[in-house]
């Protein structure tokens, strides 16, 4: 007899297991048969019996047999009716951070935020090929996460205008046509970039600043205003349900920039008070200790240069983004009584967008053609132009090698590098700065003076704006 009710308890495991008060009568009716049963599993008793009275009653036969009291088959009948199904708990939100590039590498810095139904894109941009990408002439990144999760992207973010950070956007608009939001000049160097492309047309372009917020689908981005080597930069902090994550974009601490105010901390502070899910920074310069250092020393060095160069032609390789560089060079020509003329085509570029947009004062009466410096004397000219990175197709590069069809080089020429070298260009400027050595011109680069600072945090300003 006992086996008998074993066996039909094995049977009944095959499709269901009881809730614990069955358990507990059959332990008091029999302990052996208590031992044969197993822990009940709730979700699969609800999933395949709640309100299925079939099997309620194939409930009640089994233990029929097993208790031979009907009474207490009754009471276990209504029990498993009134079993409540528990409250379904709501999802808890998350976010995803996707990194499709700029991480351990200078470069094609883009990533993507998603957080339930929605997606932003943060910046786009391109990395330059290294001396092993033989030819390759521009770096893009991958974009079929993105191209997959196509009908989630409400936009495309963009922290400043620099090719890192945009390069690689009219490869992006090819494949996914999304609203793209950023600062008035960041908007205005994209733009002459879809200009060029043919893409100007079709693509929504949104101009933010500094202090507002904008809502793309379940998130808010809020625009913070940072120093950078190229005015209008700014930080991100999106708001989301999962919570707030900080982006700093590219970023320094600088109290006196060679234009605008001081980076927004006040603002950063305040987000810290309430609470930030996550924190992603600049990490350019994240080996190096102390603080970088402010744009107003350049003018000191440019100064002491400028009395330097005495008679000589003065031409200066500066990054074409650097309009608050260009701007320097331009005050301190003007001091000098020089004329300023520009050369190189992204040069010519940036200069052009910056002045109609207010970002760079430079005055028609100091502002010369290229073509007109060979009718001022040395002395009262300086040439602003491309090339800081050794660039082989750079307006400095032709002059180190004779092939510039404009401008010749030699021993009345005083040069300036007003730039470092990007980690892995450090060999082709060293041959630009030999081949003008050669020439007999006088160069100045690298740390000779102070003539370049970073625009990118040192460890003490990563430490301020995480603490
Ligand atoms: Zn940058």
């Amino acid at each position: 007899m006992e086996s008998n009710i074993n066996n039909q308890i094995d049977s009944s495991k095959g499709d269901m297991q009881v809730p614990s008060s069955n358990d507990q009568k059959i332990l008091t009716n029999d302990k052996n048969v208590n031992n044969q049963l197993k822990k009940p599993n709730y979700s699969r008793y609800r999933k395949n019996n709640f309100n299925n009275n079939q099997n309620v009653d194939s409930i009640q036969s089994k233990n029929v047999r097993i208790n031979g009291n009907n009474k207490s088959v009754k009471t276990q009948t209504k029990r498993t009716n009134s079993y409540r199904k528990p409250k379904e708990l709501k999802p808890v939100p998350s976010m995803k951070i996707v990194f499709l590039g700029g991480l351990n590498q200078i470069g094609k810095n883009i990533t993507a935020f998603e957080c339930g139904d929605d997606i932003i894109i943060l910046d786009c941009g391109m990395a330059f090929p290294d001396g092993e990408m033989l030819g390759v002439d521009l770096v893009i990144p991958d974009f079929s996460y993105l191209e997959a999760n196509k009908e989630k992207i409400r936009g495309l973010v963009i922290t400043h205008g620099h090719e890192d950070h945009i390069g690689s956007i009219p490869y992006l608009l090819r494949k996914i046509n999304v609203p793209i939001y950023g600062t008035a000049l960041t908007i205005g160097l994209i733009s002459s970039k879809l200009k060029e492309h043919r893409l100007l047309g079709g693509t929504k372009l949104n101009e933010v600043r500094a202090g507002q917020t904008i809502s793309l689908g379940c998130m808010k981005v809020e625009f913070i205003h940072v120093n950078h080597s190229i005015p209008d930069a700014v930080a991100v902090a999106i708001n989301s349900p999962a919570g707030t994550v900080v982006h700093t974009g590219d970023f320094k601490i600088d109290c006196t920039p060679s234009r605008g105010e001081m980076i927004d901390l006040a603002r950063f502070s305040e987000l810290g008070k309430k609470g930030v899910l996550a924190l992603l920074a600049d990490s350019t310069n994240a080996d190096r200790s102390g603080y970088t250092m402010t744009e107003k020393k350049i003018n000191e060095s440019f100064e002491h240069l400028f009395q330097k160069a005495d008679k000589k032609r003065i031409i200066i390789a500066t990054f074409a983004s650097n309009v608050g560089r260009i701007q320097q060079i331009i005050n301190c020509a003007i001091k000098y009584g020089r004329k300023v003329a520009f050369s190189g085509r992204s040069m010519i570029n940036y200069v052009t967008i910056a002045k109609q947009l207010n970002y760079l004062e430079a005055p028609d009466e100091v502002i010369i053609d290229i073509d007109l410096l060979g009718k001022y004397p040395n002395e009262q000219v300086v040439l602003v132009t491309t090339g800081s990175q050794g660039e082989p197709m750079s307006a400095l590069y032709r002059m180190a090698f004779s092939e510039h069809k404009k401008v010749e080089v030699g021993p009345e020429d005083f040069i300036i590098i007003s730039a470092n070298p990007i980690p892995g260009n450090e060999k082709m400027v060293g041959t630009v700065v030999n081949e003008l050595m050669k020439l007999g011109c006088e160069v100045i680069y690298e740390s000779m003076y102070e003539i370049h600072v970073s625009g990118h945090a040192c460890q003490e300003e990563l430490k301020i704006i995480q603490g």
